[in-house]
């Protein structure tokens, strides 16, 4: 195994000088050096083949015991330097100090056919970041990970990717309801692939501490890396591309509210600067369409990371990463006026994305209403996201009313006569409005299958896949990271899964709402 190693983030910016593992505040520093953690018994459960031949490795070296280590951080890639990066974040709204790679651990640099790849271990023991935990992850939460990386990627949703998952031999203790009753569970590590992990927090963190010349230097490097095309740093440059992550993150947004991914905890520590869905904690799947819905049960109460919130958390982000950056700036009408552009943009996108998912491509003033009573009625009673989307696309008249709803509506008693009229009336409307459009059905039918996935991760199919792993059963991993790798061909072999949440799933943990514990 010959990798090709940059070392451009290593190089560009500070490193701590403190060699010591220790837990603390490290100061005037991007990242420190940390060595992963030697595991009792490494076991390779999955590898991502694209993300190999990414990363320039054949599917043969990924068979030999070197890259077994390498990827259980059991053995360090001849010269190369791990480190964690420095960062900080505001979770669920308050700022909360110095975070950090607590329990991801970067490796190398990967420079194969001209793109840079960062590589890192997710679970590979303690860095100075951990604070109180132990630098570890569990089977459960890094099944969630690889498989819906992955997945995501394949939906053309920006995100990091994954190259491996793989067990540790060590047995990793969690308290998974968080109601006292601690287990051990089995440890695990994925490897996980990024051009960059750089998040809000990274540049929040200088700025809170003042330190305008680390702020700087990260910045610059970020545009030098990143956005080379905005020209070289200065003043203007800085407002381009506190811009161009605007545009990025609303985008990220736009294609999760499209696919019904709710990431669970949008702190900005979880922001990725180039707008890529980053860290799979406690994400879930809408089932039922709802903009009320959080998977994440620390997130119960006040339902901040809910479905219908992402853009305006979104948006309050921004704000953090612009205060961040305002002493580079020293004006705030600038980056003011790209927040206003990130409300206007979000209108015009969410417009354009929900016609999309209609099959809609010309302009009528009356689609915003059409579009807002669709969205009011696949809430009165639970139904089924992915499944109406997915069928509306073969909508022709009213005779398909009846399947389409009896498919997705989870409890058909609740279709009662009212709601089944208000129902047609809005097909009637929809009907109306397709004469309009000038794609025949078969063109329509195939626009609207690229937007509306036909398989996603459901919660509880990860659950299952879980489940067997725990047994040593890893054919579902295997199954669904297949099957998610066309997520919106038909693929026949796995219609059974294109099916709504059965009713055991409803209150099952992991399969409707999770716990940070990971
Ligand atoms: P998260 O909510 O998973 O994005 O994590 C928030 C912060 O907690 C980050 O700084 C993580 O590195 C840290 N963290 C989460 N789990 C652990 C763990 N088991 N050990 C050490 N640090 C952790
Ligand atoms: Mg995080």
């Amino acid at each position: 195994m010959k990798l090709h190693l940059k070392n451009t983030f290593i190089e560009a910016n500070p490193a701590d000088s403190n060699l010591e593992n220790t837990r603390r505040q490290v100061f005037e520093a991007a990242y420190s050096f940390v060595t992963p953690k030697r595991t009792k018994k490494p076991e390779l459960i999955h590898v991502s083949e694209e993300m190999l031949a990414n990363l320039g490795i054949s599917r043969e070296e990924s068979n030999s015991e070197l890259f077994l280590k390498v990827v259980t951080g059991n053995e360090v890639y001849p010269n190369t330097k791990p480190y964690a990066m420095a960062y900080g974040g505001h979770q669920f709204g308050h700022w909360a100090g110095q975070l950090g790679d607590g329990r991801a651990i970067n490796l190398f640099e990967v420079e194969h056919q001209k793109q840079n790849w960062k590589v890192q271990l997710k679970g590979a023991g303690e860095t100075p970041y951990s604070r109180s935990g132990d630098g570890l992850a569990v089977l459960r939460s890094s099944i969630r990970e690889y498989l819906c990386s992955e997945a995501m990627h394949y939906l053309g949703v920006p995100t990091t990717r994954a190259l491996s998952l793989s067990l540790t031999g060590d047995d990793v203790l969690r308290d998974m309801l968080y109601d006292g009753n601690s287990a051990y569970e089995k440890g695990a590590i994925v490897a996980r692939v990024s051009p960059s992990f750089l998040r809000f927090g990274n540049y929040e963190l200088f700025a809170v501490r003042n330190d305008l010349k680390n702020l700087k230097n990260l910045t610059d490097y970020t545009i030098n890396t990143y956005f080379p095309d905005l020209g070289k740093p200065s003043k203007e440059t800085y407002i381009k591309f506190f811009e161009k992550v605007a545009i990025k993150t609303l985008d990220l947004i736009m294609h999760w509210q499209r696919v019904g991914f709710v990431h669970g905890v949008m702190n900005t520590d979880n922001m990725s600067i180039l707008g890529l869905t980053i860290d799979y904690g406690p994400y879930g799947w809408l089932e039922g369409f709802d903009f009320g819905w959080t998977p994440n049960t620390t997130d119960r109460q006040h339902k901040r990371y809910r479905y219908g919130n992402q853009p305006s958390i979104g948006l309050w982000n921004l704000y953090q990463l612009a205060n961040a950056l305002y002493p580079l700036i020293d004006e705030a009408a600038p980056l003011e006026a790209i927040l206003e552009q990130y409300k206007s943009d979000y209108g015009t996108k969410s417009l354009i994305m929900m016609k999309e998912k209609l099959g809609l491509s010309t302009a009528d003033e009356k689609d915003p209403y059409l579009i807002k009573d669709l969205e009011d009625l696949l809430q009165i009673i639970e139904t089924d996201m992915t499944i109406f989307f997915r069928l509306l696309s073969g909508y022709a008249d009213d005779s398909d009313i009846q399947e389409i709803l009896n498919t997705s509506v989870y409890n058909k008693e609740e279709l009662v006569e009212e709601i089944e009229d208000r129902w047609k009336e809005w097909f009637q409307r929809y009907h109306n409005r397709l004469e309009k459009e000038s794609l025949s059905k078969t063109e329509r039918k195939a626009q609207m299958d690229a937007v509306n996935p036909k398989y996603v991760l459901r919660n509880y199919m990860a659950q299952m896949a879980i489940d067997k792993a725990d047994e040593g059963d890893y054919s579902l991993i295997s199954e669904f990271f297949e099957m998610l790798k066309k997520p919106y061909d038909e693929q026949p072999e796995y219609e059974h899964w294109f099916a709504k949440r059965p009713e055991w799933a409803r209150t099952k943990v992991g399969c409707s709402m999770l716990s940070c514990s990971s």
